[in-house]
């Protein structure tokens, strides 16, 4: 643990700015918990606090559905003869279906946790189950997102809310199917939901964005008058969508529009640094080089995308473009930082037939050049100020474990690389601090046990409720 009297220093002998690896580093942070001074080949000053492990940038989860959590691993059996993203769904509804409000803050606080034990400091919570399990407004309409302010605010993760939009079932304004009853709002019921969540979110250094769901669940109006809604109320607010995660998805769109996913919404929408195309998995060359020059980032969910089924994003051509990315583990099959980066390099490989596909030109090694871009790809679709360790920036990082088989006499880069690509799924993580508060230490938050109970509590619950 740190030293109360100090707990504004930090002196580590590797840590991975911005800019790269830098040895001796001393790092200050203000109260506000926002870095003052990250200065390389210090000397440490005398009662200035240590740690033996490399020290590299928290990484923002730019892609969540926290009651997803409470059935990760259970849909792994065959209920169709071709079982695909779409008979996912469908379990994943019955289960959407029955969460209650307290059911979901206890799974979203230990998510949170369980997300700052394994690396992540911040979180983008695409957040659409809105009413109750008849489809009616709770007596709060804003009831299930505060359960998510106050799941982040206890954990201590930073968090950036976005409360989805979803009108319709497919392209073409398809009504609303029974099980979607729980996600629909107006756009003018979204606008104030909005507006009485933005000083809720302020209060708690929490970004408010909107995540307009998909262009199956939004139809051209309802998107033109929410993005412009949220300018009103914030005009640098995040937006998010999911998109082109599917064939299928593509296929819907082509026939509806005569336009592929992304391609219709750069000529319909105003992409830009604003925006997080979650997934973007399946784009034509055309579209690779207008997204990335738009400045928007690709939410790339390695582990979900595999356990979907969805297929390979395209990294080489979309780093080529010039385009910025970000990690999310939206379903939660995996909550760990190092395994996605592993995921996202051997998906890489596998379909290019090459080794470290990731590296960069500036960057060799490929466990560093991925955290950096996905730090700063995460800090830009999270809206907040997160971009690593950087004066300005706020506080938010991990101090390996040296003491791990894994790091042990390993330097930065190499320590990194083995902590992404060679700790055999156990943590190598010894330390966390979000906004200069130590969140995590000796790998366990301070709220491990309770928050397992409830937990474990609140699935089996689920779980029972579904068999009966
Ligand atoms: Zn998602």
């Amino acid at each position: 643990m740190v030293d109360r009297a100090s707990v504004n220093h930090l002196f580590t002998a590797d840590a991975l700015l911005p800019t790269g690896w830098a040895r001796n580093v001393l790092l200050a942070w203000n109260s506000a918990g926002q870095l003052t001074a990250v200065t390389p080949d210090s000397v440490r000053p005398e009662g200035v606090p240590a740690v033996d492990g490399p020290v590299i940038p928290g990484l923002p989860n730019l892609h969540s559905h926290a009651f997803q959590r409470a059935f990760a691993g259970l849909t792994e059996f065959r209920s169709e003869q071709a079982d695909s993203f779409w008979s996912w769904r469908t379990q994943m509804y019955r289960f959407a279906r029955r969460v209650t409000p307290e059911q979901l803050e206890a799974i979203a606080t230990w998510l949170y946790i369980e997300m700052l034990e394994a690396g992540y400091t911040a979180v983008c919570e695409f957040h659409y189950v809105h009413h109750d399990p008849d489809g009616q407004p709770y007596a709060d309409d804003a009831t299930l997102a505060l359960c998510l302010l106050r799941a982040a605010q206890n954990a201590g993760i930073g968090l950036t809310l976005l409360p989805v939009l979803y009108q319709t079932a497919g392209f073409g304004g398809t009504p609303p199917a029974e099980g979607q009853r729980r996600f629909i709002r107006s756009t003018d019921n979204m606008l104030r939901l909005l507006e009485r969540l933005k000083p809720l979110c302020d209060a708690q250094g929490a970004r408010l964005g909107l995540a307009p769901h998909s262009l199956r669940a939004v139809p051209p109006d309802g998107l033109r008058e929410a993005l412009a809604g949220l300018s009103a109320i914030d005009a640098t607010a995040p937006v998010h969508i999911h998109i082109a995660e599917q064939t299928a998805e593509v296929d819907a769109c082509l026939a509806w529009s005569g336009q592929r996913p992304v391609q219709w919404l750069l000529n319909h929408a105003p992409v830009d640094e604003r925006w997080c195309l979650v997934h973007a998995t399946h784009l034509s060359a055309q579209e690779i080089t207008r997204a990335a020059a738009s400045g928007a980032v690709a939410g790339i969910c390695p582990s979900t995308e595999a356990n979907l089924g969805d297929g390979i994003f395209d990294m080489p051509a979309w780093q080529s473009a010039g385009g910025r990315w970000g990690l999310g583990s939206d379903s939660h099959a995996t909550v760990n930082a190092a395994e996605e980066l592993m995921l996202l390099e051997y998906s890489q490989r596998l379909h290019t037939r090459q080794r470290n596909v990731l590296a960069t030109a500036q960057q060799h090694h490929t466990a560093t050049a991925m955290t950096l871009a996905a730090v700063a790809g995460g800090a830009q679709s999270s809206g907040r100020p997160i971009a690593g360790l950087a004066v300005g920036q706020q506080a938010d990082f991990v101090a390996l474990d040296a003491r791990h088989l894994a790091l042990a006499g390993l330097g930065g880069p190499d320590g990194l690389s083995a902590h992404v690509f060679a700790s055999h799924r156990s943590s190598a993580l010894q330390a966390v601090w979000v906004a200069g508060r130590q969140r995590v230490s000796e790998g366990l938050h301070h709220l491990h046990g309770p928050a397992v109970q409830a937990f474990v509590a609140a699935r089996s619950q689920l779980l029972n409720e579904a068999t009966e």
